[in-house]
């Protein structure tokens, strides 16, 4: 391993990258796939169809060969045409972000925005469908991270259906740590990857896309192709009787598979479970501790990660230095318009165990009195083990 100046780390709670399960990290590192070779094609098939089946969807799952960030704007730059209006649902960053990459290709837009510690109304969306009845694509973040909040994502994907238009889910975050798949909110592209709830690594996405998404791509102009941005090109990818339009990030791939493996393996509901209650120790613990939840309510308080704001007077970027230098541990801070005002804990892949609130609790109680704010972290850790075993 590379020497760097500070230590290695000892126990890793972001928001993602997560700290990846040893199955996943091994599948990376067995011989390397040629993308021509009958063993690797089956490898991918087969890959594709197990996505496809822990998304619960019929169809071979869209494998992109890169982070799910370039998937979304990918998403953008293949479904949007310059004769859609696009409602764009911001309620945190990547919400909000969706609508600068929209706006290179749509002909013109509607934003509903709530604070970023608030969720998404659907009767706002009804509302913005009232006064709108030409928008022909929405897209909503169902779990955006830098805020670790939920958008009630079946309520708003049924009024989506209802108004016949096309739906983008961003499940990134969610997917794997809780009961969310397409047909669930109606999701026409349902874009998640294995980096955060499946505890893989960030390099590849897979996605459900839906034959109506499919139709508005294939139709749409000014679809890319041939390019980093293409879903088209990696549409037909996931069979072993086509080609490849590019190499696939082979490792990445294997890693992949063994993160679905591992997925189906353990069972949705019971990897599910554990994420929900590794998250509700923790927010109780929170609480106990004297610390202020950023979310608005705890009903929309995700499952995967937990926001905790940041105190008055108190600085972000000193909180987590002192949980990385006294006790190892790696905390999230905030992004963009969430930063210097919230830490997350993310309770995703290995991390989403209850020890892991215990050890969060821990870590960020005593970064709060390093900075000297009052932390009751023994009445934290008792309410946690309260939710835990009672
Ligand atoms: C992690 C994540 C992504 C992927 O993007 P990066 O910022 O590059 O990690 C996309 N959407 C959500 C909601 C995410 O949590």
């Amino acid at each position: 391993m590379a020497k760097t100046a500070s230590r290695q780390p000892v126990i890793t709670l972001t928001a993602g990258p997560v700290q990846a399960y040893p199955r996943i990290l091994q599948a990376m590192a067995l011989p390397q796939g040629y993308d021509y070779d009958d063993s690797f094609q089956e490898m991918y098939e087969a890959c594709a169809r197990k996505c496809a089946k822990a998304m619960r969807v019929d169809a071979p799952a869209l494998i992109l060969q890169a982070e799910p960030a370039v998937a979304i704007e990918a998403a953008a730059a293949s479904l949007i045409s310059k004769k859609d209006k696009v409602l764009n649902l911001a309620s945190g960053v990547y919400g909000k972000g969706f609508g600068y990459w929209s706006a290179r290709y749509h002909g013109s837009m509607v934003e509903i925005e709530t604070p970023f510690n608030e969720a998404i109304d659907p009767a706002d969306v009804e509302k913005a469908f009232k006064e709108n009845p030409d928008i022909s694509i929405v897209s909503v973040v169902h779990h955006d991270t830098p805020s670790g909040t939920i958008n009630p994502v079946r309520e708003i994907g049924k009024i989506v259906k209802d108004n016949g238009a096309l739906l983008i889910v961003d499940a990134v975050s969610s997917f794997g740590g809780m009961d969310i798949h397409p047909a669930d909110c109606h999701a026409d592209i349902f874009i998640t990857g294995p980096g955060k709830c499946l505890g893989g690594v960030p390099g590849v996405t897979f996605c459900a896309v839906s034959d109506a998404a499919w139709n508005h791509i294939e139709t749409n102009p000014d679809a890319p192709f041939a390019s980093i941005l293409s879903y088209s090109d990696w549409r037909k990818a996931w069979s072993r009787k086509e080609p490849f339009p590019f190499t696939p990030s082979t490792a990445e791939i294997s890693g992949l598979d063994a993160s679905i493996d591992l997925y189906l393996e353990e069972g949705a509901e019971a990897v599910w479970a554990r994420h929900d209650l590794t998250a509700r120790a923790f927010r109780a613990g929170v609480k106990a501790m004297g610390a202020e939840l950023w979310a608005a309510r705890e009903s929309i308080a995700s499952p995967t990660t937990t926001a905790v704001k940041v105190p008055e007077g108190v600085s972000d970027d000193n909180l987590v230095a002192y949980a990385r230098k006294h006790y190892g541990v790696i905390l999230s801070i905030g992004r963009d318009a969430t930063r210097h005002k919230l830490l997350r804990i993310g309770h995703m892949g290995p991390t989403a165990e209850p020890i892991y609130a215990v050890v969060a609790l821990t870590a960020l109680g005593a970064a709060l009195r390093g900075c000297g704010v009052k932390a009751d972290v023994g009445a934290g850790v008792e309410a946690a083990m309260a939710v835990v075993t009672g």
